[in-house]
């Protein structure tokens, strides 16, 4: 029944945040400084010499923009709404490392943020806090009308060199598998998974997975941007007498959030043997989601064939990349001219993904 709900045309937004200079950009003595200018509410000039270049996406946020107008008007709100209807939704951060992925969607120097001043922290938090506490006021206030109670349980897990390490429970012996299938979706066999009641109560799952995170980075080079982190949300509603009878008993929608693995490319002979497999198990992840969005994209592919089942990465969003499921794409970039390359592939690819 959920799905004549959303029009096919609007299953996924493409959004896109230029971050300010930082000191090493500004410091540069190239000329111009920066080669990307947001214009109006959706357009992003590329401007190289006489050859400008216009993206259009469904929103575009500038150097100025906070972490508030980020959360309003990216579309995350209708993301979460729609979870609560059943859906799958996912959000998810593209970009090269430092163009502010993480920034965006925890909060500046990630889940650290949480241990600062109340105001500070709250003013400076990312898009998955905020929409979890979204979440949490939109449950709370139909729990109030309907009496209809309802559970959320959260997982967080990284897939690092197309392995999964789950990021509650550490020591869980990894790697861990994914099972299902395409019609009934993919998840992470014994991934851990908490219930939790507040806000605060996330955020110290996302401070703690972030620790876990980081403690494997000292053996190895730079981890959190080769990994892909992603933190699931199950939202359950127990429907039990209320509602239509024909509706199911308990409604199950999923809000995900993944900040992906840095965009670059790693120069292939700068990485031997380990590394080596590593940058391809990364690219894989991040080949694949791209081959899946090309073929997404493409209306004469589009019902064909996606390889989804390539990478662990696309597994893991097939249901919603291509099933019923809604996604938000937040593309970040740096406006620096020391990031052109970088900057362009990834418009590129938030443009590609805007056609699905
Ligand atoms: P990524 O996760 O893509 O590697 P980060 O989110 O860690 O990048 O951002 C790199 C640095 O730039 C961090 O210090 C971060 O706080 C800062 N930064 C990123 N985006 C913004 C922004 N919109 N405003 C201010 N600082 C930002
Ligand atoms: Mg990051």
């Amino acid at each position: 029944a959920t799905d004549s709900i959303v029009p096919e045309k609007d299953r996924i937004r493409v959004v896109v945040r230029v971050r300010p200079l930082n000191d090493r950009e500004l410091e540069n003595p190239k000329d111009p400084q920066t080669v990307l200018r947001c214009e109006g509410e959706n357009s992003i000039i590329a401007e190289g010499g006489q050859h400008n270049r216009r993206f259009t996406f469904d929103s575009v946020f500038d150097e100025a923009s906070t972490q508030e107008e980020v959360f309003q008007y990216s579309g995350i709100k209708r993301l979460v709404d729609l979870a609560i209807e059943g859906y799958v939704a996912t959000c998810f951060a593209y970009g090269q490392t430092g163009s502010g992925k993480t920034h965006t969607m925890v909060g500046p120097g990630g889940a650290a943020i949480f241990r600062m001043d109340t105001n500070y922290r709250t003013n400076n938090f990312g898009i998955a806090p905020r929409a979890i506490s979204y979440l949490f006021d939109c449950l709370r206030e139909k729990t109030q009308r309907t009496n209809s109670p309802y559970y959320i349980r959260v997982a967080y897990c990284e897939i690092y060199n197309e392995q999964i390490r789950d990021l509650i429970r550490p020591e869980n012996p990894d790697p861990l598998q994914v099972r299902g299938s395409i019609e009934d979706g993919f998840f992470v066999e014994n991934l851990y998974q908490t219930y939790i009641e507040t806000i605060d109560e996330l955020l110290t799952i996302l401070e703690e997975g972030e620790l876990n995170r980081a403690m494997a980075s000292h053996q190895l080079n730079d981890m959190s941007s080769r990994s892909h982190a992603m933190l699931s949300i199950q939202i359950e509603q127990d429907l039990q007498g209320y509602d239509d009878p024909q509706e199911q008993m308990t409604r199950q929608g999923k809000l995900t959030f993944v900040d992906l693995a840095g965009s670059e490319k790693v120069k292939a002979s700068h990485s031997k043997g380990k590394q080596l497999v590593e940058t391809n198990n990364i690219n894989k992840s991040l080949l694949t989601l791209g081959t899946c969005i090309s073929a997404l994209s493409d209306p004469r592919m589009r019902n064909g064939h996606v390889p989804y089942r390539e990478s662990k990465l696309t597994r893991l969003l097939a249901d919603s990349l291509g099933g019923h499921g809604i996604t938000l794409m937040l593309a970040c970039v740096s406006p620096s001219i020391l990031c052109e390359n970088e900057s362009l592939s990834t418009l590129r690819y938030a443009n590609r993904a805007k056609n699905i």
